[in-house]
């Protein structure tokens, strides 16, 4: 709905705020220069945010930035309580960083007065100091186009993964299973975290991901690691309800009743939730990709109203 940035005390504040469905989150960004300890000041500013709400929020810490937010629905924090939330912040930044000195936060020499954003976040980066990140991204990402695909070895991790994802998908329904059923939860968790895993281990170990080309192969892969698992748990089933043998049939059996299961609304239910599964797989396999992104907007430019709208975003509180 709005951001607003602002610099208070040496140091760089952004206040946003936007609807997620029924709840609106407030995000307090406060940026510093880089430091390379984080410990204190972590612990200094989850200290403040503890004492003083009661509503969902989460402070994550980083070298040059911390960022809290701040999820409500119903009681929505006042201006006064976001100003002395923010006084806290300030003060706990004084104490555990140093304020920007009106030079360039790179070279730390270049006297840079004007607020940039570089990739969404504000901060002091002078002409000279952009001009050589976006030289040096352009550089990584052509060095990683050049880089040697390792589509057969990710492969390999990836189907490990998902292997053992499978037996763990099968022993862990037989567990959570009652008379056969299974709580919703459970048979959303395990293919969504199947796919996760097995994602994860593709884009670590492909080398260089290119899922225009590897996408399919992880898609497939993920889907038949979800019905391996399926088939585990039915198996184990059959094996506990009716006391037979095992045979290196029943598993060929107990795959041919599941996918004629799948023409009913249940077994649908199950096939989209694998699909579904086969989707997280790429996307955190994508999120295994660096990122070459680097942008910068110049906050005095006309842009400006876009990206702040005044002081009266504030007041949409
Ligand atoms: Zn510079």
């Amino acid at each position: 709905m709005g951001t607003i940035v602002g610099e208070r005390s040496g140091f760089v504040i952004g206040i946003s705020l936007c609807n997620a469905g029924n709840h609106k989150i407030l995000t307090i960004l406060l940026r510093y220069p880089a430091i390379s300890d984080i410990s204190a000041l972590r612990n200094a500013l989850k200290k403040n945010f503890r004492s003083m709400f009661s509503f969902a929020k989460r402070v994550t810490v980083k070298n040059t930035h911390a960022e809290i937010r701040w999820t409500y629905s119903v009681r929505k924090p006042g201006l006064d309580d976001i100003a002395a939330l923010i006084d806290q912040f300030v003060q706990a930044l004084t104490m555990n960083a140093r304020p920007f000195d009106g030079r360039c936060e790179d070279c730390g020499n270049v006297r840079t007065s004007e607020l940039t954003l570089f990739n969404d976040i504000p901060g002091y980066h002078c002409s000279a100091c952009q001009q050589r990140t976006i030289s040096d991204r352009q550089q990584q990402s052509v060095e990683y186009g050049g880089k040697s695909m390792d589509f057969i070895w990710g492969f390999f991790w990836a189907a490990m993964t998902g292997i053992g994802c499978a037996l763990v998908t099968g022993l862990g329904e037989y567990l959570f299973d009652e008379h056969g059923k299974l709580a919703w939860q459970v048979l959303i968790a395990f293919p969504v975290l199947t796919g996760m895993f097995v994602g994860f281990a593709f884009g670590k170990r492909v080398g260089r991901l290119d899922l225009r080309t590897q996408g399919v192969a992880l898609f497939v892969l993920v889907l038949a690691c979800n019905w391996l698992g399926e088939v585990c748990y039915g198996t184990l089933y059959l094996l506990r309800t009716y006391h037979i043998g095992f045979t290196a049939q029943l598993p060929a059996v107990v795959f041919r009743n599941l996918m004629r299961y799948r023409s009913t609304p249940d077994g649908a239910i199950i096939q989209a939730v694998q699909l579904l599964g086969a989707f997280v797989s790429v996307g955190f396999a994508r999120l295994q990709r660096p990122n070459f992104r680097a942008e910068f907007v110049s906050l005095s430019e006309a842009k400006l109203r876009a990206v702040a709208p005044s002081a009266g975003a504030l007041s949409i509180l």
